[in-house]
């Protein structure tokens, strides 16, 4: 199944806000052939670009860029990194291609969690033009030189998140599939951010993923986990925990406020537990801890609303 003859995929750590570990972004060369696995955000641009530089790389000889999914932290460069080069492929998933093309409806989207943040955090982002867009719907190879990936379906956190099975290399990329973890260090977080978390298509596309008995998974938050059984496992019992959580605060009577307050500290409360001080500010800063409680607020209150109207 694995193999080593082939060159390792080179993880490319854009620095996001200053801050190592955060945002991962990962090139694929394969015979002559060059892609980007999520590019990250246009405010890590100038990063991404001096990355490359170490390969002897532009952005001219990338090839293609695939895409977990279409949020501004993976896939807010695109239309920057096509502007600049206009021959390049773009594989995204058929619900988030439109969204590619025209972003105004994700820009105001995530405008809302963000607000006047925004700019700093992700930078601006450029549009991209239909006929660079191939849009996946899962069951597809897409081929980078000698290197073939399977298309997974993979929603729960996106409704358009994909996974990218390298077979040969036994790795799947799961984008924001399995939380947030530093490298497989055996704490995570959720990434639980609106409009589309889904526990039940998670822990589906958990399933999946599991089933390839990969070696190991690349995680965009961040890096390799080498124990793909053991971090799913917990990934799928921590979202259990903290779905249960929000639903009995919700059901506590307790003002969204407050709420709010306790599961953000409950969360911020496990990673201390966890992790030394610089650890734990890692991750409660790359965790967006108030955007999970917004995410699955949202999905707690749509499931409540489906199973009155049944
Ligand atoms: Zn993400």
């Amino acid at each position: 199944m694995t193999s080593s003859s082939l060159p390792p995929c080179v993880v490319i750590d854009v620095n996001w806000m200053g801050r190592p570990k955060s945002i991962a972004s990962v090139l694929v060369q394969s015979d002559g052939i060059n892609a980007l696995i999520d590019p990250g955000p246009t405010s890590t641009i100038d990063t991404l670009r001096s990355e490359l530089q170490r390969y002897d790389l532009s952005v001219k000889d990338l090839h293609a860029i695939l895409l977990t999914h279409i949020h501004l932290d993976h896939a807010g460069a695109t239309g920057s990194l096509v502007q600049e080069n206009p021959k390049l492929e773009i594989f995204v998933h058929e619900f988030g291609a439109m969204h590619m093309a025209d972003p105004s409806k994700l820009l105001a989207s995530a405008g809302r969690l963000y607000g006047a943040e925004m700019d700093r955090l992700y930078g601006t982002v450029l549009p991209v033009p239909e006929e660079n867009l191939r849009a996946l719907e899962g069951g597809e190879t897409v081929t980078i030189g000698k290197r073939d990936f399977e298309i997974l379906y993979t929603p729960g956190h996106a409704s358009h998140h994909l996974t990218f099975w390298d077979a040969q290399n036994g790795t799947a990329f799961i984008g924001d599939v399995g939380g947030i973890s530093v490298e497989g260090d055996g704490f995570i977080l959720p990434a639980t951010p609106p409009p589309d978390i889904d526990i039940e298509l998670w822990n589906q596309s958990l399933d999946a993923i599991a089933a390839l008995r990969p070696a190991r998974l690349l995680l965009t938050h961040f890096g390799y986990a080498n124990d793909p059984d053991a971090h799913i496992a917990l990934y799928r019992e921590r979202l259990a925990s903290w779905g249960g959580m929000v639903k009995s605060l919700l059901a506590s009577g307790k003002t969204e406020g407050v709420a709010a307050e306790e599961f953000v500290d409950a969360v911020a409360g496990e990673i201390k537990g966890a992790e030394d001080d610089a650890g734990a500010d890692h991750y409660i800063f790359n965790g967006g801890l108030y955007l999970s409680w917004l995410g699955l607020l949202r999905y707690t209150k749509k499931k409540a609303q489906k199973a009155a109207q049944q």
